[in-house]
């Protein structure tokens, strides 16, 4: 059986609590043999490590996601020092920036909140890229509505830290673009969607060896379980697509992205 990796997965999740051996059961039926819980803030990420201590299959991410930086401290480098250092901790993030929907949508909140959320977003993935410098480590983007601000941001740091774009919906010329500065990127249940041509348009455009697989679970689960809850297991239904759109087997599949997650978070052994 061909074997894949969830590389995003938020196993810390209440989604997961009811069922969660069997959710990890399940998906290593599937042959996905590796989970990564991506940490949301800092108490997500210590869940994340939690998982990682309990499960060998399950390692963690560390960060604080941009959606949700108005609650955040103003400074978690230390924290992310803290962490990041964890032997099953293969990167940080989420981070990154996203515009898609402004504080000022909410009626409590007004032009002033939107400016202060995008500086504390800015300045909170500055963090995330400062210390992934230090540690060695790559970072996990999320990036929405605001592609030109997220990639200038990673510019000055493009030596040193890579990102994945994960859940990635842009077209092929911004993955060439993110190919360009030695990140790659990485695709979920979206590819297998009606209305997901534009995503596997850029899946054909993408070379092997420059993506990962993701569910971006308890998010958006692949057909046929769309609109359901989704859970690691269902790698396996969005690797069928893929390997259709790419034109290879699963077992070409398989090797390369299990090997380009293997370089992108050096810390998952193998
Ligand atoms: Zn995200
Ligand atoms: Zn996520």
């Amino acid at each position: 059986m061909a074997v894949f990796y969830d590389t995003h997965a938020h196993l810390d999740y209440p989604d997961f609590a009811a069922d969660f051996d069997q959710v990890i059961e399940r998906a290593n039926t599937a042959g996905i043999t590796r989970m990564i819980s991506i940490g949301t803030d800092l108490d997500s990420s210590r869940r994340a490590i939690q998982l990682a201590e309990k499960f060998p299959c399950i390692y963690a991410v560390v960060g604080w996601h941009p959606s949700d930086v108005l609650r955040a401290p103003n400074d978690i480098r230390d924290a992310l020092r803290e962490l990041g250092r964890h032997s099953k901790v293969v990167a940080l993030g989420e981070t990154g920036l996203d515009c898609h929907r402004l504080p000022s949508e909410k009626p409590e909140f007004t032009a002033v909140d939107d400016a202060q959320y995008k500086t504390k977003q800015a300045a909170l993935f500055l963090q995330h890229l400062e210390v992934a410098a230090e540690l060695k480590l790559n970072c996990v983007i999320h990036q929405r509505d605001a592609l030109e601000d997220t990639l200038s941001q990673l510019q000055p740091y493009a030596d040193r830290v890579r990102g994945v774009f994960h859940c990635f919906a842009n077209d092929s010329a911004t993955m060439k673009r993110i190919v360009e500065m030695n990140s790659l990127v990485s695709f979920t249940g979206i590819a297998t969607f009606k209305n997901g041509q534009n995503v596997r348009d850029t899946i054909a455009a993408t070379p092997l060896g420059q993506f990962m697989l993701e569910t971006d679970c308890p998010y958006l689960a692949p057909v046929p379980y769309r609109g359901k809850r989704c859970e690691p297991a269902y790698v396996k239904e969005i690797s069928e697509v893929v390997a259709q759109v790419k034109g290879c087997s699963l077992e070409e599949l398989s090797s390369a992205t299990c090997a380009t997650a293997h370089t992108f978070f050096p810390k998952l052994n193998v």
